[in-house]
């Protein structure tokens, strides 16, 4: 069959997201072409890429780089800082803008494509736990598709293909318990920020795998999937399965359940998120279920992952709750990256942000951008 090429954007692009989305055009391109990428301080890597995939324009975060990557792209134009990354999302010659940006900076640039009338590839989480109801309405007044990458929000995707929503009973979001699923919760304050930093299955980016050793990945994860599958709280679940082999599950109203299975690896949901409704042949590891052998799944313990609770707590109040959650623990888990506070002190520090701000039922896009704004500075003071 005749393939349409996509016009791609891929913010984020020197990240590990990034380079895997880079990997499926590298081996597609016939089907994609890039138009616009961005990297926050990587620019040598930025360079490269721009070099190999020819955009149009390219964005550097970091302003001190400007000039160099300006002089090594003659032809490309090159946009600076967050202005730059901000105007770059808001272009309309793109059919799909890949949003792998890490943490709330990525929420203005979904919201910015999305009003420009480009679908969206989501994998910055943040984008719909601080703004999903707004992101919700301007997608429908746009006419405008939003595609998981999250691998548990790919598989609820999956499983849902050609099944009607009033059938689901529940979704379970499987998570792997990350390197602290054994440790007693008596031992947490002496974790490292080295012990935080080894996940046991996957291979992501440092905010990531330390939300994935407090679980708050799991926390913002049922967040994502409120928004993102419109259902009530109730109907959101979380298991722990060691393994990673199954990404999500969808039980419906009968008892079936439908698991969606792979190896733990995002180039798959990343390459499913740019060539739905098709999957694309990949000559890649394959999934060998007589090698895994054993799947094993256990309750998440709330008590130890206090993190999963409070994310549970921030949906359920609603309102400005889970933009305080969400810049509260990304700041916690900088200064527990910089040696700064204790493991412990990630959700004790979100639990007092969330009790100390003036709760706001129904945000604005400018009140989300103050409360980030005042997150921030509580929790680097606090
Ligand atoms: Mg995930």
């Amino acid at each position: 069959m005749g393939n349409m090429q996509k016009r791609l954007s891929i913010l984020g692009s020197t990240g590990s997201i990034g380079v895997n989305a880079l990997n499926v055009v590298r081996s597609y391109p016939e089907n994609y072409k890039i138009m616009y990428m961005s990297a926050h301080s990587q620019g040598d890597l930025l360079i490269h890429q721009a070099k190999e995939f020819s955009p149009t324009a390219v964005a550097i975060g970091d302003p001190d780089q400007y000039e160099t990557v300006k002089a090594a792209l003659p032809g490309v134009e090159v946009l600076k800082g967050r202005t730059g990354l901000l105007e770059l999302a808001a272009r309309d010659d793109v059919d799909t803008m890949l949003n792998a940006l890490v943490g709330s900076a990525g929420m203005e640039p979904t919201i910015r494509s999305i009003e420009a009338g480009v679908d969206i590839a989501l994998s910055n989480k943040e984008s719909l736990v601080m703004a999903g109801d707004f992101i919700n309405t301007l997608l429908k007044k746009k006419n405008v598709k939003l595609y998981p990458v999250d691998s548990e929000h790919s598989a609820i995707w999956q499983c849902l293909v050609g099944e009607n929503s009033d059938d689901i009973k529940r979704l379970v979001i499987t998570g792997s318990g990350g390197p602290f699923r054994t440790t007693p919760a008596s031992a947490f304050n002496e974790i490292t920020v080295a012990q935080a930093l080894k996940h046991p299955n996957w291979a992501m980016g440092r905010k990531i795998t330390i939300d994935s050793a407090t679980m708050m990945n799991k926390g913002l994860e049922v967040i994502e999937a409120y928004w993102l599958f419109d259902l009530p709280v109730e109907k959101i679940d979380i298991i722990v399965h060691p393994q990673s082999i199954i990404h999500s599950m969808v039980e419906f109203v009968d008892g079936s359940v439908k698991a969606q299975m792979g190896i733990p690896d995002m180039k798959i949901p990343i390459q499913y998120a740019l060539s739905y409704p098709r999957h694309l042949p990949q000559d890649w590891e394959q999934l060998d279920l007589a090698k895994v052998a054993t799947l094993t799944f256990e309750a998440p313990d709330l008590k130890k992952f206090k993190c999963i609770q409070l994310a549970f707590d921030a949906l359920k109040q609603g309102g400005s709750m889970p933009v305080v959650l969400n810049v509260a623990n990304e700041e916690a888990v900088y200064r527990f990256l910089n040696g700064d506070i204790p493991f412990t002190a990630i959700p004790e520090l979100i639990t007092k942000a969330m009790n100390d701000h003036d709760y706001l039922e129904h945000p604005n896009l400018d009140d989300i951008l103050d409360l980030e704004k005042w997150t921030k500075a509580f929790i680097k003071r606090s």
